[in-house]
């Protein structure tokens, strides 16, 4: 298999043989003209169970994670955005079963499970996974997944994933992890013991905060992966072409971004260290942070998130965000631009995020204007 970084250069696949395009083309059709034996000969039907331009995504990114075994044969279903992934999981579940979720997992989860999936009968129960007694305490009987998201949101703390996914193992759950901060360059879950990893493709993957789509892979011959196909094709929450086509371009240049990413976040990450209005920065790449073995030992870089707390009030920590110029204050991750954000603002009141704790998604920009921001933000 090529290095990830020639897959990811020639993401989409090869010329068109139709025209010699070295552009995959955006196929928008919704229905395929059936053969004169009834057959479908280009493979397609309808567009909700198959769209040409949605699978040489979906080929794409199964191709970018990889199993313990190098046989292991992946595979990929789109879906229309992260969350909409993240339900498809869910959905692969029956009423009255059970699962164990991050007590920091990303707040559209959060409130997934509360809002919707519990009305359809699935318990959650959130426990600290950086923890594995946490985790043994949360399991039950009827226990039949294990969300895992490291780094977290917004903490950055750092799961241990085949520990965790040793001790799911042994309790017949399965594990799943978000794998949207990490992308398959920085971290490969399946191959540290997961059945499956879910990414909002909205983020690094398309890369230019201009698409919402979301994407789930898994072993290709699986049980989980036919019910996540059943979700996709029967509940119809499909990535549509032009987005697909978005994100392989994306995807042509998420090595580099990333590579500039990191490296800038680390950078950011030790000036905010050493800033004196600056109490905490979470960084899994500062060797201060508690998790930074964990993340050496199963991360190839850091990524390009950060948060740190700001010493003072939450105005005050809002107010060193609105006063950035190089940042953008806005939510969301993964794009060109740097963005700041004040989380517990946009967070449920009584959640677990100190009031005073800004995120940063590192975008492209030079580094030395990025500090400078900062500094003169935290006057
Ligand atoms: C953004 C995000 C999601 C949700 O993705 P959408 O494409 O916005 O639906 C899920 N998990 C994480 C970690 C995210 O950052």
């Amino acid at each position: 298999m090529p290095h990830p970084d020639t897959l990811l250069a020639h993401a989409g696949g090869t010329t068109d043989p139709a025209t010699g395009a070295v552009v995959p083309p955006l196929h928008l059709a919704t229905t395929f003209e059936r053969g004169p034996d009834g057959s479908y000969p280009g493979g397609y039907q309808y567009a909700r169970s198959g769209n040409p331009t949605r699978a040489r995504l979906e080929t794409a990114l199964a191709r970018l994670e990889a199993g313990p075994d190098e046989e292991d044969e992946l595979a990929c279903a789109a879906f229309a955005s992260g969350m909409a992934a993240s339900a498809a999981v869910l959905q692969t579940l029956a009423a009255g079963a059970h699962v164990v979720v991050p007590d920091d997992a990303y707040y559209g989860l959060r409130v997934l499970l509360s809002d919707v999936m519990a009305r359809w009968g699935l318990a959650a129960t959130a426990a600290d996974l950086t923890d594995l007694g946490a985790l043994q305490a949360a399991l039950r009987p009827e226990t039949r997944l294990v969300w895992v998201e490291t780094p977290s949101n917004p903490l950055l703390k750092i799961t241990d994933v085949a520990a965790v996914a040793e001790v799911a193992r042994t309790a017949g759950a399965r594990v799943v992890v978000d794998g949207t901060w990490t992308t398959p360059l920085l971290q490969r879950p399946l191959a540290l013991g997961a059945d499956a990893v879910v990414h909002s493709v909205t983020k690094y993957l398309a890369g230019h905060s201009d698409v919402l789509g979301g994407a789930v892979v898994a072993r290709a011959g699986s049980d989980l992966f036919a019910r996540l196909r059943d979700v996709q094709a029967k509940g119809g929450p499909v990535m549509e072409p032009f987005g697909a086509w978005l994100a392989l371009r994306g995807l042509r240049t998420l090595s580099v971004r990333l590579e500039r990413q990191c490296a800038t976040a680390l950078h950011l990450a030790r000036f905010l260290a050493r800033h004196p209005r600056v109490t905490g920065v979470h960084y899994p790449g500062l060797d201060e942070h508690p998790g930074h073995a964990a993340a050496a030992r199963q991360m190839s870089a850091y990524g390009g998130m950060l948060s740190f707390e700001v010493d003072g009030s939450a105005d005050e920590a809002r107010a060193v965000a609105s006063r950035c110029t190089v940042f953008t204050e806005a939510t969301s991750l993964g794009g060109t631009e740097s963005l700041i954000e004040h989380r517990a603002s946009v967070e449920d009141p009584g959640g677990t995020t100190p009031p005073t704790l800004l995120r940063c998604s590192v975008g492209l920009e030079h580094a030395g204007d990025l500090v400078d921001d900062l500094s003169q933000a935290l006057g």
